[in-house]
């Protein structure tokens, strides 16, 4: 049972494969897959049989931990909106908007970081510890109350409510689990509001360039997605890109920002040695600094383009982006991650009659 008064803050993604995720894998894809849903919101909606073809980092780990999940999220869901969409598109649809716990916590971080970022570079002093573990709190109440009063509304509406995983698949929320994101609360909020960041671009001569900014760079024709949680020029005249952690270290982490990096690079014309990057590990409080060599950078674009191509192996026509058949893309061997899988709906009997081979120790 969940206490009403729920004081859910911090982030926790440890130990955790589902959720490997950038701190905010949802608006990610929201924005990246959302261009759709927003022109059907404008008068110009101009309808696709397919979802335009784009590469993000995300995309990548998604493909990674299971391409019957990256069928769904990136295809299957594909104008599952529509009122008179098929009924397995618009549950897809429907599952792809479920958030959980942890990303929340994750988003609402996010959006306090950048609210601190546009304020300090404004010339005002950052929030207080307390003032940013509010605006967190505030958040998780607004969804966790979505979650237990507006199921009705959701299924009919799922890009207008917020809904959690936990709640939707009603497992709820563990009193472990709670008290694990509470006692991460005070941690990240402190953690980010003191961090040394703020100091530096509050500096004169500093200039901030984007925060939790959506933009794209073209690698070899394919549009590749770069949300940077703030980007930066210091008084030195380096370009630093800050990304805020919530989890565990992690080396795919590294690989992230020097995604970020080869986007400086391509975006902005900036040379490798002018870039730095930061990643800030908040509830650890570790900060670990790193730089890239062009050639390093080199090697990422390389890598990104072989994802790309292992991706397209997977499509039918990849002129029109028309994916093959569902069943072209495997259920994942790494069963455990399925429960916490948004689409586990729309596999659970699928996973009955198909048993993982056992794991290789
Ligand atoms: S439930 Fe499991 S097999 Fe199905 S999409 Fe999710 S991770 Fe893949």
């Amino acid at each position: 049972m969940i206490p009403p008064e729920l004081t859910l803050i911090g982030v926790v993604l440890a130990g955790c494969g589902f959720y490997l995720f950038k701190k905010n894998p949802e608006k990610l894809r929201n924005e990246i897959e959302g261009g759709f849903e927003r022109r059907l919101s404008m008068s110009g909606y101009v309808r696709t049989e397919y979802p335009k073809w784009s590469w993000s980092f995300s995309r990548r780990q998604i493909f990674q931990a299971c391409p019957r999940r990256y069928y769904y999220n990136y295809y299957g869901s594909h104008n599952g909106w529509e009122p008179n969409a098929p009924q397995e598109a618009a549950l897809a649809y429907r599952l792809k908007k479920l958030t959980n716990i942890y990303l929340t916590l994750g988003n609402a971080l996010h959006q306090t970081a950048e609210r601190l970022a546009l304020r300090v570079a404004e010339g005002r002093q950052p929030f207080s510890a307390s003032e940013a573990e509010e605006m967190i709190r505030r958040q998780l109440r607004r969804v966790w109350r979505s979650s237990r009063d507006q199921r009705r509304l959701f299924l009919q509406r799922p890009n207008r409510v917020d809904m959690l995983h936990e709640f939707y698949y009603g497992r709820g929320l563990s009193e472990d689990v709670v008290e694990l994101i509470n006692q991460r609360a005070k941690q990240v909020a402190a953690a980010l509001t003191t961090s040394a960041t703020w100091e530096e671009l509050a500096a004169k001569g500093s200039k901030l360039i984007a925060a939790e900014q959506f933009d794209t760079f073209e690698l070899r024709g394919t549009s590749v997605y770069a949300v940077p949680d703030l980007l930066f020029r210091t008084e030195k005249g380096f370009w630093l890109i800050v990304d805020w952690k919530t989890g565990e270290l992690a080396l795919e982490n590294q690989e992230q920002l020097a995604l970020y990096a080869l986007y400086v690079l391509q975006k902005h014309g900036v040379k490798p040695e002018k870039i730095k990057a930061r990643l800030e590990y908040l509830s650890l409080a570790e900060v670990l600094e790193l730089s890239f060599s062009r050639q390093e950078l080199e090697l990422v674009a390389e890598k990104a383009f072989q994802s790309m191509e292992e991706m397209r192996g997977f499509l039918a026509d990849p002129e029109l982006n028309a994916p093959k058949s569902p069943a072209h893309f495997p259920l994942t061997n790494q069963r455990r991650q399925c429960p916490s899988c948004n689409f586990y709906e729309l596999c659970r009997e699928e996973l009955k009659q198909d048993p993982a081979p056992p794991e290789v120790s």
